[in-house]
């Protein structure tokens, strides 16, 4: 599979995904705290390379891959490469190009996972279920009456498909991403590079 079409079929699954997502949240309420981005401030949160390939694409794309390799190698900071802070001191903030996040990204907050006794388990976070505790409870309903939830563990699955290597590299996030456009830029080294987009 050429590098465009990993890059379409993770896109799809994206699409797919976001669709039941949106399907989820509209039927339970579950939603994220408003300005928050906690999430993006744990830089020991691991993401696969994969999931990063369409963000380093569609950089490629605008040419700007190389200049933003350059960058995130220059800065000493270990969360991911897209939190854009509220301020500087706070944990709140937002993500620098959310079309293009990634798969954990997506799931986080809203979906299924097993535990270690096998049961099904909202994949949530704490401050959902503690500021939001009714919204949360309809949610854990809803998943306990067998309802369809986004499973972490097949969306998985599905982008190990589109390719295991890249799929089963599993890196702490701002690491992931750097290596998406260093693949991206290898892949390009010695091809003509994707077209830019029209304005
Ligand atoms: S890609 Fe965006 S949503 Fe994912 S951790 Fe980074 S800033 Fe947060």
């Amino acid at each position: 599979m050429t590098l465009g079409n990993k890059v379409r079929a993770v896109r799809a699954l994206y699409r797919q995904l976001d669709r039941d997502l949106a399907r989820f949240q509209a039927q339970t309420g579950l939603s994220c705290l408003p300005a928050c981005g906690q999430c993006c401030t744990h830089p020991q949160v691991e993401a696969s390379v994969l999931e990063f390939l369409p963000l380093a694409y569609e950089l490629m794309r605008q040419g700007e891959a190389g200049r933003q390799l350059q960058l995130l190698e220059s800065e000493d900071n270990p969360l991911c490469f897209l939190f854009r802070p509220l301020r500087p001191e706070g944990e709140a903030g937002f993500c620098g190009d959310y079309p293009h996040r990634g798969l954990i990204c997506r799931l986080f907050g809203f979906s299924v996972m097993r535990d270690k006794h096998g049961q099904r388990q909202l994949y949530t976070c704490r401050r959902i279920k503690g500021e939001t505790p009714e919204t949360y409870a309809q949610a854990v309903a809803f998943l306990k009456a067998g309802r369809p939830v986004p499973g972490v563990s097949a969306y998985y699955r599905r982008l190990t498909n589109i390719d295991p290597e890249l799929a089963g590299r599993f890196l702490p996030i701002r690491q992931a991403i750097r290596e998406a456009l260093r693949f991206v830029l290898h892949y390009y080294s010695y091809r003509r590079p994707p077209r830019r987009r029209a304005a």
